[in-house]
């Protein structure tokens, strides 16, 4: 056709959890296809775009980066929930506390999405580190189907984990297709 751009359809996804668990590195990782050298603490929300191809349709993928800190969030929570197709609550498995904010961000995001069923997948980030103190993945999986939830543990760092994302989104919007 004349307006090809006209047919891509686009997926608003939001990405949500505690400060610090890689929610800036994974959305620009899934992004460029690189870690990022360094990134800046994210201010209020920030999106990125990703062109994926399913089935020879082509389907722009939105995510939205939030920003942990409560005195931003507050005037933008809002305006980031609106019309989101899934949200991925992420955890850093190294830091169990990032993991025990799980039920306050599904708790806003049910709060924000009026009623709405908002597919939810939870990502457990950070899988290339070792730590004595991990956040077990049968733990996880558990958590995850009593919320049906898929569950990814996933590596904003290495390539297999990002591999993992890349996965992750095709299946998310093969869903909502
Ligand atoms: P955000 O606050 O959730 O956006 O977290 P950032 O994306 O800013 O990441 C916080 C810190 O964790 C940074 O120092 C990153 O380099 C680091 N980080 C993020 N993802 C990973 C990962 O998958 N593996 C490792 N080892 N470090 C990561
Ligand atoms: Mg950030």
């Amino acid at each position: 056709g004349t307006f090809p751009q006209l047919r891509s359809r686009i997926f608003k996804i939001i990405v949500i959890g505690d400060s610090g668990v890689g929610k800036t590195c994974l959305t620009y990782r899934l992004w460029t296809g690189r870690f990022p050298e360094k990134t800046e603490a994210t201010i209020g929300v920030d999106f990125r775009e990703k062109v994926i191809e399913i089935e020879g349709e082509k389907i722009k993928i939105q995510l939205w980066d939030t920003a942990g800190q409560e005195r931003f969030r507050k005037s933008m929570v809002q305006h980031y929930y609106r019309n989101a197709h899934a949200v991925f609550f992420v955890y850093d498995v190294t830091n169990a506390a990032s993991f025990h904010s799980l039920p306050i961000w599904m708790e806003e995001c049910r709060r924000h999405s009026r009623g709405q069923e908002v597919p939810r997948i939870l990502i457990g980030n950070k899988r290339d580190l070792r730590s004595s103190a991990r956040v077990g993945a049968e733990l996880a999986r558990k958590f995850a189907e009593a919320h049906r939830m898929p569950f990814f543990e996933t590596s904003a760092k290495s390539p297999q984990g990002y591999d993992c994302m890349e996965t992750i989104l095709i299946t998310v919007a093969q869903g909502l297709k």
